[in-house]
């Protein structure tokens, strides 16, 4: 089918949180007709109640050089990123690109720190260590008994809820379609495509599907079981406090345990718990407790602020907890799930990696590790039934 043909036909997006939102707005502007079919509100998922860091500097796992490459590009997207929406939904959603500091306690916390130094050094990643004095200089709300500590001047963070606000203006600014209450229940499939998406007593015939419902992907009735992406909820709990004019912390601050960051609009979020509890969102004392315990332990500062909130997300984890981007067995279906601790970050590379295929069936070459083929079924291994 000629890109022209596809073009009259709508690419339809099963899911409305950042991912659904970016990816549907980026196939706008290369000229695709959108439309995104929503379960609820972008202002319910996982998005929403996310912290907003993009700290691939912080989150670098040992082994884990694909996902870091991955990070590393989204970031560097972000300026365009952010530009673009910024003409699409006149919404001014800053980069905040004051660094974090990874903090510690005594000797236990000192070692781990030095390792994860002389990782980040080793893949030429822009790290510094910090004796406890040049911590507290730099962030004077650090609790005096904090030992050691690593600076990573790279990570940066945005208000999410700002960013999931603009995507909503910007998509219905290019003329997509953003339908809210508005679950999908199934797929219709027949030769190897989708040929139309199910919601309530309506049908829409798609050119495309996108699947971005994050964790609830594996749920949607009629896909191939080759085509269920292994996602599953992983719950976070988070605690929003109000800052007051002498508890304003200048930097994202990741102490054992938990992060504390100042968002622009007055909150600082403690955050975040991460729990396998199926999809159960309720908030629940003993991990709040905790959070709020290792946090009082960096920053004595929070112990008089209001509490605004405490929220829940589930985030999509996928198996392997790497991202699953890009076309799936059936010709016409894209996904774009299982992004983890990751989604605010991965949205530009993800966004864009999904529109330059379904616009030119070319698959970005850091998007190539993350295909949802890896999860292919494994093969039957003799005599290993016990
Ligand atoms: C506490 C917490 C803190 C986090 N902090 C960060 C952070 O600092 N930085 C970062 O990068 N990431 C962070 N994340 C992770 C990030 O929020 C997720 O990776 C991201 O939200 C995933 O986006 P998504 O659009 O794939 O999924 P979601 O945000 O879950 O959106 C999926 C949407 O699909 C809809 N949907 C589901 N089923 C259907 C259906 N059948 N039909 C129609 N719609 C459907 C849902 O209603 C939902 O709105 C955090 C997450 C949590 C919970």
């Amino acid at each position: 089918m000629s890109n022209e043909k596809k073009h009259m036909q709508d690419t339809v997006l099963i899911g409305g949180g950042v991912i659904g939102l970016a990816t549907g707005w980026q196939l706008l502007r290369r000229g695709f007709r959108v439309t995104i079919l929503e379960r609820e509100s972008a202002e319910t998922s996982a998005g929403w109640f996310a912290a907003g860091m993009l700290a691939p500097h912080a989150e670098a796992g040992f082994e884990e050089f694909g996902a870091l490459q991955l990070g590393l590009k989204s970031l560097e997207m972000y300026p365009e990123f952010l530009g673009q929406l910024r003409e699409d939904s006149g919404h001014d959603v800053r980069l905040d690109r004051r660094g974090a500091m990874m903090i510690g306690f005594g000797r236990d916390d000192e070692e781990r720190l030095q390792r994860l130094y002389d990782f980040r050094r080793q893949l030429d990643l822009h790290v510094e260590w910090l004796t406890a004095s040049e911590a507290i200089d730099r962030e004077p709300l650090l609790s005096p008994k904090v030992t050691c500590a690593i600076w990573l001047p790279g990570d940066s963070q945005v208000n999410n809820r700002l960013l999931i606000r603009a995507l909503v203006v910007a998509v219905r600014a290019r003329g997509g379609t953003l339908l809210e209450n508005t679950p999908v229940t199934s797929v219709v499939v027949g030769g190897g495509r989708v040929s139309s998406v199910v919601t309530g007593d309506k049908r829409l015939d798609a050119s495309n599907v996108v699947l971005a419902a994050g964790c609830w992907s594996n749920q949607i009735e009629g896909l191939p079981d080759s085509d269920q992406p292994p996602v599953r909820p992983v719950k976070g709990q988070i605690v929003s406090l109000l800052m007051d004019k002498h508890s304003v912390p200048q930097h994202v601050i990741r102490a054992p345990d938990v992060y504390l960051l100042p968002k622009d609009d007055g909150r600082m979020l403690v955050g975040a718990t991460q729990e396998e509890m199926g999809f159960d969102t309720t908030p629940t004392a003993g991990p709040v407790m905790r959070l709020l315990q290792r946090a009082w332990e960096a920053m004595p500062c929070i112990y008089d602020l209001p509490i605004e909130s405490i929220d829940v997300g589930l985030r999509p984890g996928s198996r392997d907890h790497n991202p699953i981007i890009g076309r799936g067995n059936l010709e016409n279906l894209y996904h774009a799930s299982g992004h983890h601790r990751g989604g605010i970050l991965l949205a530009p590379v993800t966004a864009f990696g999904i529109a330059e295929m379904v616009a030119g069936g070319t698959v970005p070459v850091e998007l190539e590790p993350f295909s949802p083929s890896r999860f292919a079924p494994a093969p039957h291994v003799a005599g290993g039934g016990r």
